[in-house]
């Protein structure tokens, strides 16, 4: 650790404590120029790959479903907070899975399922884009699937 008064790596720490965000502040203080400063470490938690479909992997998104998101929820009552909440629900979720690597559809399915209970046209919107619902006859079906489970 440098430090950031005078560049010297020659710094000690003199107290250590967690912080309320689960991250470990240390106060330290440089032995060439004696300024005192904190740093705080976190612990940086990564998320699985995901599992394409053809087998190809790829970081886990947060953006792209985010984005997909807001396109299929554009101009019905959800709101932006909802859709991020969602997000951070499902993250929070593939990551408790605690896995190396988890599949696409898994992690589509979480979303849906979220979706779902948000709002129904929304739903509709992201599952004909997500399960490729190709004709008008799949996406009825999927339509009647949701009426019938009310
Ligand atoms: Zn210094």
């Amino acid at each position: 650790m440098k430090c950031p008064v005078c560049g010297s790596s020659s710094t000690h720490v003199i107290d250590t404590a967690r912080e309320p965000s689960g991250g470990i502040r240390r106060r330290r203080e440089c032995k060439a120029c004696e300024k005192r400063f904190s740093t705080v470490e976190r612990i940086v938690e990564t998320m699985p790959l995901v599992v394409k479909r053809g087998g190809r992997r790829e970081a886990f998104d947060r953006d792209k479903i985010l984005s997909g998101l807001r396109t299929a929820c554009a101009k019905r009552p959800v709101s932006a907070d909802d859709i991020e909440r969602l997000v951070d629900q499902v993250e929070a979720q593939v990551l408790a899975l605690n896995k190396a690597e988890v599949l696409a559809r898994d992690v589509g399915d979480q979303v849906l399922n979220a979706l779902r209970s948000l709002d129904e046209v929304a739903y509709i919107r992201y599952a004909s884009v997500y399960l490729h619902l190709k004709d008008l006859e799949s996406v009825k079906r999927e339509i009647e699937k949701l009426l019938a489970e009310r």
